[in-house]
C-alpha cells in the first residue's frame, strides 16, 4: 500500500512508513495513492466478519505484509462481537461497544497494536496521543503491558468522566498519562507541536495513535461491512448510515468502504453543538468555534483533523459534498433523542442518540438507517441514569478500575513543560 502526503503529494511512502511516523511533513495526513474496489460483494458479504474483514483489509495490505501476516493481526484483533440491534422500525444500532474498554476505539486501537508489534520489530516505539476520552483507554488497554512499546496519553483535565478517565489513567508500567488544564483541541495541539519538534521527534521516536494514523483507519472500515452484512439480511434497500463524529476518523473509514464498493444509500455527519462540519456542508464555510463541552464530550472537537481526508475522498471518487448529509445536535436535543430511543425500547447514551436522532431528521420516506453506537451505555453512566431517571449496573470492565487511584501527571498548556517532561519519562 502506498500513500501519500495531502499537503506535500511528493511525500509517498509505504503503510509501514505511515503507520510508524502517524503524520508526514508538515503535519501532512496520509492517504492512499488508490483505493482497492472488492469485486463480488454478495459473496463477501455472506462471510463471517473476521474472515471478511481479512480480504477487506488483505485488499490494502496483502501486497505489502502478505495476506497471512494480514489474517494474524485482524485475527488477534477482532476478537469481539459486532451485533446490528434493532431500536425502532426504522432505525438500527450498529453496536461497536463491545470490546476490552467499551468504544468502537477498540477496534483502531488493537489493530494498530497489532501492527505496530509486527512491524517495529527490534526499535522502542514512544506513542503520544491525544484523547477526549475514549482513545485513551482503547490505546492503553491495547498497548498495556507490550515491552518494546511506551504510552503518553494527554487528556483534558476534569473534562471526562472519572470513571472514563479510571480506565487509562490507573495502569501504570507502559502507560503514562498526562491532565492537561485545558480542552482535547489543546491537547491535540500538543500532540502535533511535539511531532514538529525535531528533537523530540529524532530523540524520542515519536509515533501517534490518534484517528490520523492510517492502520486505524483500516480496521474501522471492516465493521461498515459488517453492518450492511446484517442489515442486508432483513432489507432489500440499502441503508443510510449516520456516524457520530468528532475527530471525523469514523466517518473517514466509512467513505473508504464505500468507494470499496459497499452499498450504502449515503452518510450522515451527526455532530453536537461543536458543529463545524454541518455549519460547513450549508455553507461552505470553515468557520470553527471554540470548543464546547457537551454530554457527548468524545465529540467535543472543534477542528476534526480528518477531514482532508473525507475531502480527499469525496474528490477522488468524483462525488459530491453535498452526498453527506449534516445534522447538529443541542444539548437538549441530545436529550429529548436519548429519551426517545430509551422510551422506544432502546437503551444508548448521548454520543449514538446523536446519531440515532440525525437519522430521523434527514431520513425520507421509506427509507431505514443505521447508527453507530460508539460507546456502551455505562461508559456515560452518569449522564444516562440523569437524563433517563435510571440505575444502570457497572460492566465488569468498569467495575475493576472503580476503586483504583489515577496515576495521571497534571501540566499546564505548554509546550516547553511537556516536552521536558517527555524527556524525562522516555529516556
Ligand atoms: C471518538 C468517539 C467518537 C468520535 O469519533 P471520530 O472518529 O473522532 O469522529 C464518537 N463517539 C464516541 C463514543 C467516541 O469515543
Amino acid at each position: 500500500m502506498q500513500l501519500y502526503n495531502l499537503k506535500h503529494p511528493s511525500q509517498v511512502v509505504s503503510f509501514t512508513e505511515a503507520v510508524k511516523l502517524g503524520l508526514g511533513k508538515d503535519r501532512g495526513l496520509f492517504f492512499p495513492t488508490a483505493i482497492p474496489v472488492l469485486e463480488d460483494m454478495d459473496t463477501l458479504l455472506a462471510l463471517p466478519f473476521v474472515e471478511r474483514s481479512q480480504k477487506v483489509i488483505g485488499a490494502w495490505l496483502a501486497s505489502e505484509l502478505g495476506q497471512d501476516t494480514v489474517d494474524a493481526l485482524v485475527e488477534k484483533a477482532f476478537n469481539f462481537d459486532v451485533p446490528l440491534v434493532k431500536a425502532d422500525d426504522n432505525r438500527y444500532s450498529l453496536e461497536l461497544f463491545h470490546g476490552p474498554t467499551l468504544a468502537f476505539k477498540d477496534f483502531g486501537a488493537r489493530f494498530m497494536a497489532q501492527c505496530l508489534n509486527e512491524l517495529a520489530k527490534d526499535e522502542t516505539i514512544n506513542i503520544l496521543t491525544a484523547t477526549s476520552g475514549d482513545t485513551g483507554a482503547a490505546v492503553a488497554d491495547a498497548f498495556f503491558g507490550l515491552d518494546a512499546i511506551n504510552v503518553v496519553v494527554l487528556y483534558p483535565k476534569g473534562k471526562i468522566s472519572v470513571l472514563q478517565e479510571k480506565m487509562f489513567t490507573t495502569l501504570g508500567q507502559n502507560i503514562h498519562t498526562v491532565a492537561v488544564d485545558s480542552d482535547f483541541d489543546a491537547c491535540q495541539d500538543l500532540v502535533k507541536q511535539s511531532f514538529e519538534d525535531s528533537e523530540i521527534r529524532d530523540g524520542l521516536h515519536l509515533n501517534s495513535a490518534n484517528s490520523i494514523n492510517i492502520s486505524r483507519l483500516l480496521a474501522q472500515i471492516c465493521y461498515y461491512f459488517e453492518a450492511v452484512a446484517q442489515f442486508k439480511q432483513q432489507h432489500e434497500t440499502l441503508p443510510v448510515i449516520a456516524v457520530p463524529s468528532g475527530n471525523f476518523g469514523n466517518l473517514t473509514a466509512g467513505l473508504f468502504a464505500k468507494a470499496m464498493g459497499l452499498p450504502v444509500s449515503y452518510f450522515v455527519a451527526a455532530t453536537n453543538s461543536n458543529d463545524t462540519v454541518p455549519r460547513y456542508l450549508l455553507d461552505g464555510q470553515w468557520a470553527p468555534n471554540t470548543t464546547v463541552a457537551t454530554m457527548s464530550n468524545a465529540m467535543d472537537v472543534a477542528e476534526p483533523s480528518n477531514w482532508p481526508r473525507v475531502e480527499a475522498i469525496v474528490e477522488k471518487m468524483g462525488w459530491s459534498l453535498s452526498d453527506i448529509k449534516g445534522v447538529a445536535l443541542s444539548e437538549s436535543q441530545t436529550s429529548a433523542a436519548l429519551l426517545a430511543l430509551y422510551e422506544a425500547g432502546y437503551l444508548s447514551e448521548p454520543h449514538g442518540a446523536i446519531a440515532a436522532d440525525a437519522l430521523n431528521q434527514v431520513m425520507g420516506e421509506g427509507e431505514k438507517g443505521i447508527f453507530l453506537g460508539t460507546a456502551h451505555p455505562a461508559k456515560f453512566n452518569e449522564v444516562v441514569e440523569a437524563e433517563l431517571n435510571i440505575d444502570l449496573p457497572l460492566p465488569q470492565a468498569l467495575a475493576d478500575v472503580e476503586s483504583k487511584s489515577i496515576l495521571s501527571t497534571e501540566l499546564p498548556v505548554s509546550f516547553k513543560v511537556l516536552k521536558t517532561h517527555l524527556f524525562n519519562i522516555l529516556k
